[in-house]
């Protein structure tokens, strides 16, 4: 047992006496890496700064590392595991915890909205977020964000290299449609990185905690932000390509250099050279061409 497992003891069963009684393996197809570094187990759940009036939704509970240490600090915690085999030993580990459900569920059918809705006050989100969906989670989360009405804030363990493309600036090689759409609906920051020792088993990649908080008033407007995601998708599909020719598929040739000179934007430039500023006004001119 490592250093940072046998710390684990006092707290909760450490992944590896878990697994050891329910019979189980971790499984790699569902990104099954067990977090067992109690100290960054600690310092996720402060991240999040969960308060006895929070309703939090943790998604991807594994074997209860995060909400061991979440359902004592919140009002109630909605702990979502995909895995049945996983979401019977939270029901059996933590059967004494009324402010816990644990719902055996895909993390992205769950209706955020709903239970924004249900718990009368907007969400915090908190996950170790399973490398498989971790695109679509964020992606989900911020769409249903609606202005930190739904949800207030979302302490997120990713990979080190997702992270870099979510907040990197542009003109960088990791600038694309992932760090425009993250960073128009999100003040998002990079908190600490964590070791691959810090997981049962250990990944082959450095991770790294981020906290978003999802902006009361995206930079896009809500009326035009169909046509905001449809423009970045399409302007980072060909980004090498002049914008000008990345465009006009889907917007036609007129439209397009009708709104680039309303935009005050040079079609030959490329999408990786547009920062997110760039990309709202052109997203107006845009809706308006
Ligand atoms: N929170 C635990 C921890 O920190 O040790 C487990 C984290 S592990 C990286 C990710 C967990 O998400 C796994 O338990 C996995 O079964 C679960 N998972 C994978 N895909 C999921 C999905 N689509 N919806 C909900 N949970 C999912």
């Amino acid at each position: 047992m490592s250093g940072s497992e046998e710390k684990n003891r006092s707290v909760f069963p450490t992944a590896r006496e878990l697994l050891a009684k329910h019979g189980l393996l971790p499984k790699r197809s569902l990104g099954q890496n067990f977090l067992v570094d109690t100290r960054v187990q600690e310092r996720i759940v402060d991240a999040a700064r969960v308060s006895g009036q929070d309703v939090v939704v943790e998604i991807g509970a594994g074997l209860g590392a995060l909400t061991a240490r979440l359902f004592p600090r919140a009002a109630s915690v909605i702990a979502l595991e995909r895995d049945a085999s996983l979401a019977r030993v939270l029901r059996a580990e933590f059967a004494g915890a009324a402010n816990l459900q644990i719902v055996e569920a895909d993390a992205l059918k769950f209706d955020l909205v709903a239970a924004a809705q249900a718990a009368g006050r907007p969400l915090v989100v908190v996950g170790n977020l399973p490398y498989v969906v971790t695109s679509p989670v964020i992606f989900a989360t911020l769409e249903a964000a609606a202005g930190g009405q739904v949800v207030d804030r979302a302490v997120l363990m990713v990979q080190k290299e997702f992270a870099q493309r979510m907040l990197s600036p542009p003109g960088g090689r990791e600038y694309g449609r992932l760090s425009v759409m993250v960073q128009q609906a999100a003040e998002t920051e990079i908190l600490f990185h964590v070791g691959p020792g810090a997981f049962l088993p250990p990944p082959a990649v450095v991770s790294t905690v981020v906290r978003l908080r999802p902006r009361a008033q995206p930079l896009c407007e809500s009326s035009d932000a169909g046509l905001f995601s449809l423009l970045v998708r399409e302007a980072f599909g060909t980004r090498r390509k002049m914008l000008r020719r990345a465009l006009e598929p889907a917007f036609g040739s007129a439209r397009v250099a009708a709104a680039l000179a309303a935009a005050g934007i040079a079609g030959t430039r490329r999408a990786e050279e547009l920062s997110v500023a760039d990309f709202v006004r052109l997203a107006q001119a845009l809706a308006h061409a």
